[in-house]
C-alpha cells in the first residue's frame, strides 16, 4: 500500500540530537532553538519567532497575546482544522465562519467585510494547500476596521504572496502574527512542532512572557532584569531543545524538499491534465499572486458519490487517498454556537476534495503508478 504520508529524514536530525544531548541543556530556550528562530527571520523576513510545541500552541499564543475575551468574534474559514478556532474559543471568543472561494477552498476574502460587527476583534486567514489568501484585501479590511490579523500559515512555509505593488512577502509576515507547524504531516518537520511568527513589535516582549510560562524568565537571562517572576498569564509553550535541533535538520535541508516536492506536485498536475479534464474534475489552483510550496495535491470531485469511488478504486490498487476537513460550523461541538447561515462552498469541498500522496521519500515508479491508475479509472 501507498501510504498517504510518510515523514522524510534528512539523516542529520539524530546528529543535531546528540549534540544536543552532550551539550548539557535540554529544555527550551537553548542553542537549536535560538538557531531555528534566527534561521527563520533572516530567511523569510519575519519580526520575531518563538519555537512552540505545536501550532496549535501557537494559535493559543496568538489569541492570549491579543487579549482575546468571553464575546469577541473572530472571522475565519470553516474549511479548516479545529485548532485555528479552539486555540479563540479556549479564550471565550464567538467564531464566524467564512465560506470558501468557488474556485478554491481557501476563506472568500470578499466576503469577510460582511462579517465584521462591533464585536469583531481579529481575522484568521488559513493558507489552504499552502497557497496564500489575497493579503492585499484582508490587511486592507482589517486597517479600516482595526483589526488584527492571525495568519494559520500551518501548511505555508516557504510559500508567497504577490502584493499589487509586485513585491514577494514569505506568508506569514503579512499579517500581526503567524502560526506554522511542523507536524509529521507537512512539508519541514519535528514529529510535533511549530512556530509564533510575530511581525507586530508592540508583541515582541509580552509575546516571549507569555511563551515562558507568564514569567520573565527570558528577559533575565538577557540581562534585562536582575530576577525574574511571575508577570502575566502564559504557559508551557516553548519546545526542548531535541524538538530544535531535529528542526534545524530539516531547515538545513529546506531547498532539496521543497525541490523533491515540487516535482512530485507538477508530475500529478501534468500527467492528470487530461483526465482531470475529460471527467470534469478539478486540479489545484494557484492564483497570480500566490506561489506553490507544494504542500498538497488535491482533486475536487464533482459530487460525494464520485469521490468515494475513486478513493475506493485507489484502495483496490494499493493507493492510499484522503479526504480533507469537515465543515466546522456544522461540526458536532459547534453547529449549535453558529448563527445558522449556510456555508455551501465549504460543505461542497468538505463532501468533494480528495488529497493524493504528497512526500519526499514518494518513488517516482509509485507516482507513475498512482496516476497510472487514475488514468485508467471512469467514474459509475
Ligand atoms: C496542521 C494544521 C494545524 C495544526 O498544527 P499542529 O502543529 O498539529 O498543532 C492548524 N491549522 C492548519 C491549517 C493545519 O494544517
Amino acid at each position: 500500500m501507498i501510504p498517504f504520508n510518510k515523514p522524510h529524514l534528512t539523516g542529520k536530525e539524530t546528529h543535531y540530537i546528540y549534540d544536543a544531548v552532550n551539550s548539557g541543556q535540554l529544555s527550551g530556550n537553548g542553542k537549536y532553538t535560538r538557531m531555528c528562530q534566527e534561521w527563520m527571520e533572516h530567511k523569510f523576513g519575519f519580526g520575531k519567532c518563538l519555537l512552540t510545541t505545536s501550532c496549535t500552541d501557537a494559535l493559543e499564543m496568538a489569541a492570549i497575546l491579543l487579549n482575546i475575551k468571553e464575546g469577541d468574534e473572530v472571522i475565519m474559514p470553516s474549511y479548516t482544522f479545529v485548532s485555528t478556532a479552539n486555540a479563540f474559543v479556549l479564550r471565550g471568543a464567538k467564531i464566524v465562519f467564512a465560506d470558501s472561494k468557488p474556485n478554491h477552498p481557501g476563506m472568500d476574502e470578499s466576503k469577510i467585510e460582511d462579517l465584521i460587527t462591533s464585536k469583531t476583534k481579529a481575522i484568521v486567514p488559513v493558507h489552504y494547500a499552502g497557497v496564500a489568501c489575497d493579503m492585499d484585501l484582508i490587511m486592507e479590511v482589517a486597517q479600516k476596521h482595526k483589526l488584527f490579523v492571525v495568519e494559520d500559515a500551518a501548511q505555508a512555509i516557504d510559500s508567497y504572496f504577490i502584493n499589487k505593488r509586485g513585491e514577494k512577502k514569505a506568508l506569514g509576515t503579512i499579517g500581526h502574527l503567524a502560526a506554522f507547524s511542523f507536524h509529521e504531516t507537512k512539508n519541514i518537520i519535528s514529529g510535533e512542532g511549530g512556530m509564533l511568527a510575530i511581525n507586530d513589535a508592540q508583541f515582541y516582549d509580552r509575546a516571549e512572557i507569555i511563551w515562558e510560562k507568564g514569567t520573565n524568565r527570558s528577559a533575565f537571562f538577557k540581562g534585562e532584569v536582575d530576577k525574574y517572576g511571575w508577570v502575566d498569564v502564559g504557559s508551557s509553550f516553548l519546545p526542548s531543545e531535541m524538538v530544535a535541533a531535529f528542526l534545524f535538520a530539516q531547515l538545513e535541508s529546506l531547498e532539496g524538499i521543497q525541490a523533491r516536492r515540487t516535482q512530485i506536485w507538477y508530475t500529478y498536475q501534468n500527467k492528470l491534465a487530461h483526465w482531470c479534464r475529460s471527467n470534469n474534475i478539478k486540479l489545484p489552483r494557484v492564483p497570480e499572486y500566490a506561489t506553490n510550496n507544494a504542500h498538497m495535491f488535491y482533486l475536487v470531485c464533482e459530487s460525494k458519490k464520485q469521490r468515494s469511488q475513486l478513493i475506493q478504486y485507489l484502495k483496490d490498487h494499493d493507493v492510499l487517498s484522503v479526504f480533507h476537513y469537515l465543515s466546522l460550523h456544522k461540526s458536532e461541538f459547534y453547529q449549535n454556537k453558529h448563527d445558522g447561515r449556510a456555508l455551501m462552498e465549504c460543505d461542497r469541498y468538505a463532501d468533494t476534495l480528495v488529497r493524493l500522496p504528497l512526500y519526499f521519500d514518494l518513488l517516482e515508479e509509485e507516482q507513475n503508478l498512482i496516476v497510472k491508475a487514475i488514468n485508467s479509472f471512469s467514474f459509475e
